[in-house]
């Protein structure tokens, strides 16, 4: 039987880790699909406080999971698959194991939905990237791309344009899933220049790890052109990681994890924190900081319950 059980590796689950560990409530993290989550994918993070100079996503998330580790916190691998929170004690599976557990920590964060090209998941980090927040700086001056036709992607494309010379805004239809206002904000940006209906075929030079072209195809005359660009953002949505969870959880229409009063769920004793309750912010600070959150939410349920 775990005190807490925390699901996600992600800046959020490791810093709820971090938290129930120091609290000594020796908390068992399962690690997910994609351990480290999403700070894993990418290269350099220079608005994390506390490293003036930068660090290394992978090397940010390699020091939250020690830091945790020194605590006491346990780590296991795999994704959770199936989840019954209907009575006390919780039960989680992960593959054949089941665990027990007093609360929950629900940190599975979201997934930036990708392209699906070979050279797109090569080149992420180098040049591609989902997130014009955290690499928007890496781009002064030059020419971009931003893929996508919804309200992320003209925020995305708006953003960039205080740091790239031109943002080329590729979206497969001539219609827009955007609202109006802000696909009117995009439209009146001189700095941006709309290429529709197109989809990107490739993304080059993966050979040099740098972005260079990106092939495009009109969707109706066929014709394939060459943009010449340094990076391609990807801004066609996220899938908050809650499939196991529906009908148990409260979700919004979009899946994403409804919390209230804190990171407190509609189940009492689960919690949720970072990007899987989280679509505006997403930032690794802020999944770090609900993550907080949720580990002292956690632990004062315990503490109500006489544990
Ligand atoms: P979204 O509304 O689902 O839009 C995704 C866009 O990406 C669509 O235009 C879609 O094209 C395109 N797309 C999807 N898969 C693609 C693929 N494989 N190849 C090429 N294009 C692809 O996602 P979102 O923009 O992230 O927005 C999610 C939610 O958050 C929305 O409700 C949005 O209003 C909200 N949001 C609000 C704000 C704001 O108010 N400031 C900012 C950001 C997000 P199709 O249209 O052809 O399907």
């Amino acid at each position: 039987m775990h005190n807490v059980v925390i699901i996600g590796s992600g800046c959020a689950g490791l810093t709820a880790a971090i938290y129930a560990a120091r609290a000594n409530l020796k908390p068992l993290v399962i690690d997910g699909y994609e351990p480290g989550g999403q700070l894993t994918l990418t290269t350099m993070v220079e608005n994390f406080p506390g490293f003036p100079e930068g660090i290394l996503g992978p090397e940010l998330i390699e020091h939250m999971r020690k830091q945790a580790q020194r605590f006491g916190a346990e780590f296991r691998a795999g994704a959770v698959t199936a989840a019954d929170f209907s009575k006390r004690p919780f039960h989680v599976t992960v593959a054949k194991e089941n665990f027990q557990a007093k609360t929950v920590i629900v940190a599975a964060g979201a997934s930036a939905r990708m392209l699906g090209l070979e050279s797109e998941r090569k080149l992420i980090g180098h040049g591609v990237s989902t997130c014009a927040t955290c690499d928007g700086f890496f781009f002064r001056g030059k020419e971009i791309a931003v893929v996508g036709g919804g309200d992320t992607a003209m925020e995305e494309a708006l953003f960039l344009t205080r740091f790239a010379s031109r943002v080329h805004l590729i979206h497969r239809r001539r219609e827009f899933r955007a609202t109006k206002i802000m696909l009117d904000r995009a439209r009146a940006n001189e700095k941006i220049h709309f290429i529709t209906p197109a989809v990107v075929e490739d993304i080059s030079d993966v050979d040099k790890n740098s972005v260079e072209v990106v092939l495009l195809r009109h969707t109706e005359s066929g014709k394939v052109s060459e943009l010449p660009v340094e990076g391609v953002f990807v801004a066609i949505g996220h899938e908050p990681n809650t499939k196991v969870f529906r009908s148990i959880l409260d979700m919004d229409e979009n899946g994403y994890l409804s919390t209230n009063n804190g990171s407190k769920t509609n189940i009492q004793g689960v919690f949720a924190a970072g990007d899987v309750q989280d679509y505006r912010y997403r930032q690794a600070v802020t999944a770090a900081g609900s993550g907080c959150m949720a580990a002292m939410d956690a632990e004062k349920f315990l503490e109500a319950a006489g544990h």
